[in-house]
């Protein structure tokens, strides 16, 4: 079944998600779709980096989300994998209205690619404290055979410096580890792009 959703209906009165209990949880799923629409041009499916909800057979499904923002507005989102899929309205201008965080028109040499692997992704996913631009290097994130994060340099050194305080503050060592590597990678590009860029 298709679901229809007016995100407004996830966000209290001051216009933050609820944050409990199921309606928090279904909540959240439907403003990253928002947020990852938000972040992409119109009239376009993008195979984002989001993953299915569903738990078919009590195993979650491995499929990730199809999601395009149609010219009227509407967002319409689907699992490739298993079929669920639904309509979103009422979300312009609400918190998951991510838009102005959206990659400016820059020439192509000024935006960044970064690839990670799905469990990385699921990683950065977790709860942290992030800056708007750096939440919207990871809502816009693309699924191709991995996942491939773009934004501009300064937007990439920012959200290093975020994901590093997290890996220097968490108790738990495997997140440590995995985040420290993603640091170190991203320092690595961002070092390189520096050469060429001032050549
Ligand atoms: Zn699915």
């Amino acid at each position: 079944m298709s679901y229809i959703t007016n995100v407004t209906h996830f966000l209290d009165e001051d216009g933050y998600p609820v944050h409990s209990g199921p309606a928090g949880r279904i909540g959240e799923f439907f403003g990253k779709i928002v947020a990852a629409a938000s972040l992409h041009p119109q009239g376009i499916a993008v195979p984002s980096a989001l993953r299915c909800r569903r738990r078919p057979g009590r195993k979650p499904c491995r499929g990730n989300l199809l999601i395009a923002r149609r010219d009227d507005g509407v967002i319409e989102w689907q699992c490739p994998l298993c079929g669920d899929d639904g309509f979103i309205h009422s979300w312009e201008g609400t918190y998951w209205d991510r838009g102005k965080y959206a990659i400016p028109d820059l020439v192509s040499e000024d935006i960044i690619e970064f690839t990670v692997t799905e469990d990385e992704f699921k990683e950065l996913m977790k709860p942290m404290i992030l800056s708007p631009e750096s939440e919207a290097i990871l809502y816009s994130a693309i699924l191709i055979e991995e996942v491939e994060l773009c934004a501009p340099f300064d937007a990439f050194e920012e959200f290093m410096g975020e994901v590093a305080f997290e890996a220097n503050h968490t108790d738990n060592r495997r997140r440590e580890v995995i985040l420290t590597q993603i640091c170190e990678r991203i320092e690595t590009l961002l070092s390189f792009h520096d050469i060429v860029r001032d050549f």
